[in-house]
């Protein structure tokens, strides 16, 4: 049994807490938050035990009635591996703390690629983190993610002589009521190349791309346009078995009717998805075309979910715990990932 700790308990944690939670070989030691908010509060209502993330703030749950297990340290010495999942930045911060203790740690995509060993995602680099030297992981973003599990398969099946891609991103998450724009176009970043090429780089080191960045004022999904060179042209039916058969791919079904980012996720809360999460890049099975060497799609990603399952694998990575196969199949199975 892998005990598992959360530190940071929004958008992603409580994720990766519910996710920790349906996964037999582990176990959720709690969770750790700053203040005694709505989070927190759920938090106790699903029974997480619940840690104070600075100790000088203790005092404000138990103001708030709000019953403590303990303190960051504690969570941190009785944990095999912490699932960091604090804001950008404040990962780097915390990282003496787990060195303190000994104890492994996965951080998000928001710090950067040198502040840990291995920079990681289950389809294309699970072994990454396996190395016994690898004591801190980093799960990559949500674009990363995104990208990575499409560039996997395309790279394997007919080789990426270069990549273009243009991310047109979500201003903020549903409940980031100080995120933007909200009636505005950004180019953004405004540089061209963007950091997300780089960031994909940190998976695959070879990887001939470039990407782009557009802001834009929605909450749900981001949109990817993807333009892919190959070495060897296939055909599109050869394109959607391919991907067909990756599970955490989601071909959306030309007669499904789904027109956007909109349907995506009322989908996912139709058919009872947690929280309308979609874990699955989804791909929209009519834009997949070939033009001579190029194959262009269309994909959306869901930003707050789609690096779960992938934190779940870290986690048995960096334990050692499982191989790729072995991990991806019961993580896949244990959340109900595959629409
Ligand atoms: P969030 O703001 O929703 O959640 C962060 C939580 O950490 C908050 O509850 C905050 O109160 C808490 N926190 C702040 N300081 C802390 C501290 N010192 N110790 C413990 N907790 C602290 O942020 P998020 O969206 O969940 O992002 C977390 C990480 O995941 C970032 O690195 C981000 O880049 C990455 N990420 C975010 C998304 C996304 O779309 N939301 C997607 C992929 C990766």
């Amino acid at each position: 049994m892998i005990k598992v700790g959360v530190n940071g308990y929004g958008t992603i944690g409580k994720r990766v807490a519910d996710a920790v939670r349906a996964q037999p070989d582990m176990k959720l030691v709690g969770v750790a938050k700053t203040r005694p908010n709505y989070e927190a509060e759920a938090a106790v209502r699903k029974g997480y035990p619940l840690y104070a993330a600075i100790p000088e703030k203790s005092d404000a749950f138990r103001q708030a009635g709000i019953d403590l297990a303990g303190e960051i340290d504690d969570l941190v010495m009785q944990s095999d591996v912490v699932v960091d999942c604090t804001p950008s930045g404040i990962g780097e911060q915390n990282r003496e703390l787990y060195e303190r203790y000994d104890t492994r740690a996965l951080f998000q995509g928001g710090e950067d690629a040198d502040v840990v060993d291995a920079s990681f995602n289950a389809r294309a680099n699970y072994d990454s983190a396996r190395d016994d030297d690898v004591r801190f992981a980093r799960v990559v973003s949500c674009n990363t993610t995104g990208l990575s599990r499409l560039m996997a398969p395309l790279d394997e099946a007919f080789g990426v002589e270069k990549a273009r891609i243009t991310l047109i991103r979500r201003g903020g998450d549903p409940a980031d009521a100080s995120r933007g724009p909200i009636n505005d176009i950004l180019p953004d970043p405004v540089t061209v190349p963007s950091h997300h090429g780089p960031d994909v780089n940190t998976i695959f080191p070879d990887l001939n791309i470039d990407t782009v960045g557009v802001k834009v004022p929605a909450t749900l999904m981001h949109l990817h346009s993807v333009n892919v060179t190959l070495s060897e042209t296939p055909t599109v039916e050869d394109v959607r078995d391919l991907l067909h058969e990756e599970s955490r791919l989601f071909l959306v079904p030309d007669v499904a009717g789904i027109d956007g980012t909109g349907q995506l996720k009322e989908f996912a809360m139709d058919t009872g998805r947690p929280r309308g999460d979609l874990w699955e890049n989804c791909i929209w099975g009519e834009s997949i075309s070939v033009e001579g060497d190029d194959l262009y799609l269309f994909q959306s990603i869901h930003q707050e979910s789609d690096v779960i399952p992938e934190n779940v694998d870290a986690i048995r990575a960096i334990t050692d715990a499982a191989d790729q196969r072995e991990s991806m199949r019961a993580t896949d199975e244990n959340l109900g990932v595959g629409l």
